[in-house]
């Protein structure tokens, strides 16, 4: 019985980062909105989570008082689909945005069933983007340029990559202040991040010196298994405190969200996914919002 207590105890005192448990505070009402922090969600590895905590970290900002922008720059068009928004063939998506001058950016933006909560949607007219950029002017600024005149609508834009580190994704970070990187608890999934900090430093280098790694998400983790538990070992250690605090867990109810084409705050608000996103969402405005308020 005592044991029982003494393990209980020591379980609540730690994220399953290892480091101490703590709160994060409730983030302070605004009383105007804007001009966002832009974030992009990176990884050059597919399926490791980018396209869930876009919309569920989005939710969980619009849940929060935030006015969220989400920027679908994956040409299999995951986002708006998970968002359940419908494909028409006269909508106008970030690949119209980025080639023709005149598509205007507010005909582009979908609004989602969370209030607060809009996306500009893409579908696979931008496989041809990362072609087409070559040519460009200025193409690395392309995005920056197609999302500036909306910047001081929103308090947060965050732009879902897709799995490369070409062009687009690019274009994503020179637009931005902040990366997030999902990344799972696999061994193989290290060597791939030392891959994508050295291109978030050459694109801070040479494009754009405000850029900085917001924190490195966890997802899908499964604390049963060994090898998730020392790999997020090995993670903490190399990264230390850019690693969030917050992990998301595996579990089906994000399988299903996709499915159902609604975030986990609204299909299933009550869970444990739903919590562990709005606690992500209070990290990441801690980090974000500190010392501007
Ligand atoms: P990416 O955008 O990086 O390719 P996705 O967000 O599309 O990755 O996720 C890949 C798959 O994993 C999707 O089917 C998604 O529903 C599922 N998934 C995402 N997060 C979790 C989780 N925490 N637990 C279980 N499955 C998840
Ligand atoms: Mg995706």
């Amino acid at each position: 019985m005592a044991d029982d207590a003494l393990f209980d105890a020591s379980e609540q005192k730690t994220f399953l980062t290892g480091r101490p448990y703590r709160e994060f505070p409730e983030p302070a009402p605004l009383d105007k909105h804007g001009p966002a922090t832009v974030l992009s969600m990176v990884n050059q590895k597919g399926g490791v989570g980018k396209t869930t905590s876009t919309i569920n970290l989005g939710a969980c900002l619009a849940e929060q008082g935030r006015k969220v922008l989400l920027v679908d720059l994956d040409p299999q068009g995951a986002l708006s689909a998970g968002l359940g928004v419908s494909h028409d063939e006269e909508q106008v998506t970030v690949y119209d945005l980025l080639f023709d001058n005149t598509a205007s950016i507010h005909a582009a933006i979908k609004h989602s069933n969370v209030s607060g909560l809009d996306l500009v949607p893409a579908n696979i007219d931008l496989s041809a983007a990362e072609i087409q950029l070559v040519n460009e002017v200025g193409r690395e600024h392309t995005l920056a340029r197609a999302l500036r005149p909306v910047r001081n609508e929103y308090d947060i834009i965050i732009i879902d990559c897709g799995p490369s580190l070409g062009l687009l994704t690019v274009n994503a970070l020179a637009c931005s202040h902040g990366v997030i990187i999902p990344m799972e608890c696999e061994y193989f999934s290290l060597r791939g991040l030392a891959l994508l900090t050295d291109t978030v430093e050459k694109v801070r280098d040479r494009i754009n010196f405000d850029l900085d790694i917001v924190g490195i998400l966890v997802t899908m983790f499964d604390r049963r298994t060994t090898h998730a538990r020392e790999v997020m070992d090995r993670v903490v250690e190399v990264f230390g405190d850019r690693v969030f605090d917050t992990v998301i867990t595996r579990t089906v109810r994000f399988p299903e969200t996709s499915v159902a084409g609604e975030p986990i705050i609204t299909w299933a608000p009550r869970s444990q996914g739903a919590e562990q996103y709005r606690n992500l969402a209070r990290e990441l405005l801690e980090r974000t919002e500190r010392g501007t308020a």
